[in-house]
């Protein structure tokens, strides 16, 4: 067999292009391609595969096979050896096939004449579009240059099918990116929005894959690499990098100079491919290998590599994120993640957002809940399907999305917001009444916040008071530690939106999942176990203190209340106290004004606390109950892991149990308590709280209404025997019974 030359590859290449340049049906320039490849290869067969769906890959043209087969065989992902081509993304290269592992007989196709067998992935960055297959009677390896040409051939394929080349008129095989697809994710914020995508990163539309000219393209590779190169030396540059961060810089850098990444591009282009479909046929084996390593810092690396090359196509391109491009009308964000400060960059102009990443907890999460932007995380495969400005829904209560959905699926959606709109506005009309249930007893309702941006609900959502004020969220969203008279300001401007209402601070909570970007990661065995919130503030007390500096400059004569999360023990409590103190008087002694008042509180998350000596609940001015935490501790279930941070109940008897012996000691010692977890802002939860005694409780802003609904629309004290009765009767949980009565109460 004569050598394959260059020439070879790039003639084929061309004709490839011609054929699409033709205007005509995308099943005639299917059937020309696989003739033209199997011309140009010398062999009896090639066949191109392409997905029907996610699962499914269907016979779509083919020179050799029998042509009945076309659109009839199809194979699952993993199926026969062109399955697993497609499930694994690597090649398969088979003397005598038949004999290969995994190998399935078609009749429909006449295949068992043909010994040898290729067969490639067709894939563009990371996304799977099919399979391309050549086929020859004799039984012979096929040389590694022609394995080269052939990646090249697919690349190309790869690129014309995201195109839109082939699809339109066959059989059910419509085109990518037009089919309506439901993505099933992980809620990570509740809340419904319909709007458009905005894609974070955008997907950059290579035009011209094949190259006319082989030197042009690789001027313009080595250009673009030179830019790139240079910008990364001048993030290196900068002068704000810590040691750390240029550790990380470092590898990207060598990266970035890297001569076999750009010798692989090169020898691509030489086939043939232009400089960017040579970048992408790169950026696609980074992301192979990316799935299959399992080291998390080796995975780092290359999702370096991936963004390198994602830098690199938008300097070959000029497309990419600074375009100028507007957000479309009712914006909805799509990415594979996304740190917290460019999503609050984008701030409340955002309808909702879908991560393919994150984790609920994550920093990102955070933002997303304190802007009540509805959120869906785990959205595998969204950032591959969507495109900008294309229609999608976002059901943040199922973690669902509709990426250009049906009529049916939108009009029911679209009946489901109008009918939570009309539930605020139920909600809106009761802002200004107290939340006093039938009984007689007023539950006072506050709300949590963390960011500037929430301060405006306190308005909107009726709360009396902010009685959470997550002081990490300033921390985390910033790329290096803020300064005293930054957060003093900041605090200020708190107290100023507040109106005098009581903001509860609670000192810096890091650690366990929120992990300063500018703080060195701990490699601690089970962080949520570990050093965070108020033992790193002891161990680190000049955090504490310049912390509590800020807050005292901030109140500037006025009341101050503070909190620190995670106490464990009585003498955490007193030491941290005594910081707060001790910054107190040298303010004084400084001449500074100090506050009028000033409440020290402690949040109860561990078990160990309910059971603190008395002096415990005399020296605390108030108590906060962390129910996420609390809860994760005494079910030993981690909040973050989603196999089981919903398995236990939260109105599980025990736990119930629990939380009352805590009522009672405050009561005992008139210590004031309040509750501050998520659960505060489910009704039903709310409710058996309140019933079991608790007086306050701290929610996010857009649980306020619904809870006070519910509230004033029952009597507390038949709550309670409710939840009794369940006790008595021996239930696990308290909620069938509360459901039951609920389901007998009028509004
Ligand atoms: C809690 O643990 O319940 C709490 C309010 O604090 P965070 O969720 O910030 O840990
Ligand atoms: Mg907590």
């Amino acid at each position: 067999m004569p050598e394959r030359t260059e020439s070879d590859s790039r003639k084929l290449l061309r004709r490839l292009r011609d054929s699409l340049a033709v205007p005509g049906r995308g099943q005639d320039r299917l059937d020309q391609i696989t003739h033209l490849i199997a011309d140009s290869m010398r062999t009896e067969v090639c066949s191109i595969y392409l997905f029907r769906d996610p699962e499914t890959l269907e016979l779509c043209a083919t020179e050799g096979l029998k042509k009945d087969a076309v659109h009839k065989t199809r194979m699952k992902l993993g199926e026969g050896l062109v399955g697993r081509v497609a499930k694994s993304g690597l090649p398969i290269n088979a003397a005598d096939a038949p004999s290969e592992k995994g190998f399935r007989y078609m009749p429909e196709t006449g295949e068992e004449l043909f010994s040898s067998f290729l067969g490639l992935p067709i894939q563009r960055v990371g996304e799977k579009l099919g399979v391309l297959v050549v086929q020859s009677k004799t039984a012979r390896q096929f040389s590694e240059d022609e394995i080269d040409a052939l990646e090249v051939v697919a690349m190309v394929l790869a690129e014309m099918t995201e195109l839109g080349a082939f699809t339109g008129d066959e059989d059910g095989m419509k085109a990518l990116h037009k089919q309506s697809v439901m993505l099933r994710g992980t809620s990570g914020q509740e809340g419904s929005a319909e709007g458009h995508v905005w894609l974070h990163e955008p997907r950059v539309v290579v035009t011209n894959p094949v190259a006319d000219d082989p030197l042009t393209e690789i001027d313009r590779i080595r250009d673009a690499v030179g830019q790139l190169r240079v910008s990364v030396d001048d993030l290196l540059a900068a002068e704000s990098l810590d040691k750390e961060q240029k550790q990380v810089l470092e590898a990207y850098r060598m990266f970035a100079h890297s001569r076999g990444w750009l010798r692989r591009m090169e020898e691509d282009i030489a086939l043939g491919l232009s400089a960017e479909a040579a970048v992408e046929k790169e950026q696609s084996a980074t992301r192979q290998r990316l799935e299959q390593v399992p080291d998390a810092y080796l995975r780092e690396r290359l999702h370096d590599l991936d963004d390198l090359s994602n830098r690199l196509l938008r300097i070959l391109t000029g497309q990419g994120r600074d375009t100028g491009a507007e957000l479309p009308e009712n914006p909805v964000l799509v990415a594979r993640n996304i740190g917290p400060a460019e999503l609050l960059d984008y701030g409340r102009r955002l309808r909702g957002v879908v991560l393919e990443e994150g984790s609920v907890g994550s920093h990102a999460a955070i933002v997303a809940r304190a802007l009540a932007i509805p959120l869906v995380i785990h959205a595998s495969r969204i950032t591959q399907e969507a495109l900008n400005g294309d229609h999608i829904m976002v059901d943040g209560d199922q973690g669902i999305v509709h990426l250009r959905p049906e009529e049916t699926v939108a009009r029911a959606f679209r009946d489901k917001i109008a009918m939570q709109a009309a539930a605020q506005q139920r909600y809106a009309s009761l802002r200004g009444l107290p939340a006093t249930a039938k009984c007689g007893t007023t539950i006072a309702l506050h709300m949590n916040a963390g960011l500037m941006a929430d301060l405006p609900s306190l308005e909107g959502s009726g709360a009396e008071g902010v009685g959470l004020f997550r002081t990490e969220l300033q921390f985390l969203v910033r790329s290096k530690m803020p300064q005293r008279a930054e957060l003093a300001a900041l605090y200020a401007r708190v107290m100023d939106a507040a109106k005098g209402r009581r903001v509860a601070f609670r000192t810096l909570d890091i650690g366990s999942d929120k992990v300063l970007p500018y703080m060195k990661p701990q490699d601690e065995p089970n962080p949520a176990m570990g050093w965070r919130a108020i033992r790193v503030g002891l161990d680190k007390p000049g955090i504490l203190r310049m912390q509590s500096q800020a807050l005292i400059r901030a109140a500037n004569g006025r009341p101050l209340t503070v909190m620190f999360p995670l106490i464990t023990e009585l003498g955490e409590f007193a030491e941290a106290r005594s910081h707060v103190l001790r910054e107190v008087h040298r303010e004084k002694s400084l001449g500074h004004p100090i506050p009028a008042t000033i409440e020290i509180g402690a949040m109860m998350e561990t078990p160990s606390l309910a059971y603190a000596p008395k002096a415990f609940f005399d020296l605390t001015d108030f108590i906060s109950v962390g129910g996420n935490d609390l809860k994760q501790f005494f079910f030993a279930a981690d909040r973050e892991n989603e196999l089981v941070r919903r398995r236990y109940d939260t109105l599980n008897l025990s736990f119930l149990g629990f939380l009352e012996q805590i009522v009672a000691r405050c009561r005992q010692s008139d210590t004031p308590l309040s509750f501050c977890g998520e659960d505060a802002g489910r009704p039903i939860e709310a409710l058996a709280l309140s019933a079991i005694g608790f007086r306050s409780l701290s929610m996010r802003p857009a649980s306020v209404g619904p809870v006070k609904a519910l509230i004033r629309s029952v009597n507390l004290n038949e709550a309670r025997a409710v939840i009794d009765k369940a006790r008595e009767d021996g239930a696990e949980t308290a909620r069938p019974a509360l459901m039951e009565w609920l389901a007998t109460q009028g509004e």
